[in-house]
């Protein structure tokens, strides 16, 4: 794997020269793609990456993928990458060391998912009937890997999908389920999320239990320090909470109010809080108004981080607050505390480290003092052990990945 570059900023400054992205409305884009050509005994594999969501758990794939002498890797970078609010997190795929990237504008600020979604699909199938990879890798449950999930379908390319069978709340749940019955091979965190999808008709050999991709990175030695992550940040505090707020795209008439309550709760408090964005869903500028009276020196705000700098963050944060995956799935395995609010992960984990609260400053307030006085607790890997990305690495390299059929059974059960 290529050795992350820890000197590139990624948070979108005010200066940002303007993408050189050649298409002026969504269509193929293939701007950035070197014209080297894969040796034809490769298989050639387009990754889809929408958001810094699903590119943390795809990253060291594509590195593995690009880097193998039986495959070759194309990445379409698409969807919150290339917006310069949520960061312009294109400059983190460009940074690891990917050669051949798509990069596809998906849509302007504001638009609605179904047209995001559409956008996508019309994108993709242009770029996918020209290239005919031999496989397109999706993760998780957004529009974007529903939009490559479909276009694969329709035209009979491998779908591989990582991290289905997983519940959720919101309109991520039907996404998710949605991607899975478009893949031809999953690739799972345990055996529940196996066990839904055989539920959902899908035969076993195309179910693999392979851990979660980021596991590797939450349990690895080689992080930046808190000194590091403090000072490429700007983050003057020592002891503080990591806020990570979403909108609930199923509850548009509550997400103000909602993330209302999480304000009063944290400005009722003396902790300090390092604030991030929340992501593009509908619903997004509700919860920032809210965010925008998190003001003085009791907080830093940032659009987004690097994984391994949000990683270590996390790993020393005093506590998770909010309802992004981060604090479900992964502050348990580096120990910290969550307080997870509302229904965006409902059900979603049994760990003992997260704490669910209904969306009210009483609740959130108890939670959040309750947590202070509770000790760290040991690694929980509900998720899968670390080494997801060796196990998938060899399913793609060996043949069972690319056994099943490209026509699925429905299986009765
Ligand atoms: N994440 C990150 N940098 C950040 C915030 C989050 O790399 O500044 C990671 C986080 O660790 C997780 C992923 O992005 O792996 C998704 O978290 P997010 O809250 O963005 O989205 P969700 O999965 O809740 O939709």
């Amino acid at each position: 794997m290529t050795a992350p570059d820890v000197t590139a900023p990624d948070v979108a400054a005010p200066d940002v020269a303007a993408p050189d992205v050649g298409v002026s409305d969504v269509g193929v884009s293939d701007v950035r793609v070197s014209d080297e050509v894969a040796p034809d005994h490769r298989r050639e594999v387009l990754f889809v990456t929408g958001t810094r969501a699903d590119f943390s758990k795809l990253r060291d794939i594509m590195l593995a993928v690009q880097d193998s002498d039986h495959l070759s890797a194309r990445v379409v970078v698409t969807g919150m990458h290339l917006l310069r609010r949520y960061g312009y997190t294109v400059r983190e795929v460009e940074r690891v060391g990917l050669r051949r990237l798509h990069l596809i504008p998906n849509q302007i600020e504001g638009e609605p998912m179904a047209l995001v979604l559409a956008n996508t699909v019309q994108a993709l199938a242009r770029l996918v009937n020209e290239e005919r990879p031999d496989a397109i890798v999706v993760h998780g449950d957004r529009v974007e890997a529903l939009a490559a999930a479909l276009v694969g379908s329709l035209h009979n390319v491998r779908v591989i999908h990582i991290e289905g069978g997983e519940v959720s709340g919101t309109i991520d749940d039907a996404v998710r389920h949605s991607i899975s019955k478009h893949a031809h091979v999953h690739l799972v965190a345990n055996d529940t999320a196996r066990a839904r999808l055989l539920q959902m008709g899908e035969e076993e050999d195309r179910v693999f239990v392979v851990g979660s991709p980021e596991t590797d990175i939450l349990t690895s030695p080689d992080l930046p320090t808190p000194d590091e992550v403090r000072t490429r940040y700007d983050i003057p505090f020592t002891r503080y909470g990591v806020l990570l707020m979403h909108p609930v795209t199923t509850e548009p008439e509550s997400n103000s109010t909602h993330a209302a309550a999480v304000v009063d709760a944290v400005l009722a408090g003396t902790l300090d809080w390092v604030i991030i964005d929340p992501n593009n869903d509908e619903g997004c500028a509700d919860i920032r108004r809210q965010l925008d009276r998190l003001t003085g020196p009791r907080f830093a705000r940032l659009p987004s981080m690097r994984f391994e700098h949000f990683v270590t963050l996390m790993r020393h944060a005093e506590v998770m607050l909010g309802n992004s995956s981060s604090g479900v799935r992964e502050a348990p395995v580096v120990g910290t505390r969550a307080v997870n609010i509302g229904t965006r992960q409902r059900g979603r984990t049994t760990a003992q480290a997260v704490l669910d609260v209904p969306p009210t400053p009483a609740a959130i307030t108890a939670a959040l003092t309750a947590v202070a006085s509770l000790p760290r607790l040991p690694a929980f890997h509900g998720f899968g052990e670390p080494g997801a990305r060796k196990r998938i690495i060899e399913l793609f390299e060996g043949p069972t990945l690319w056994r099943p059929t490209l026509y699925k059974h429905f299986i009765d059960r």
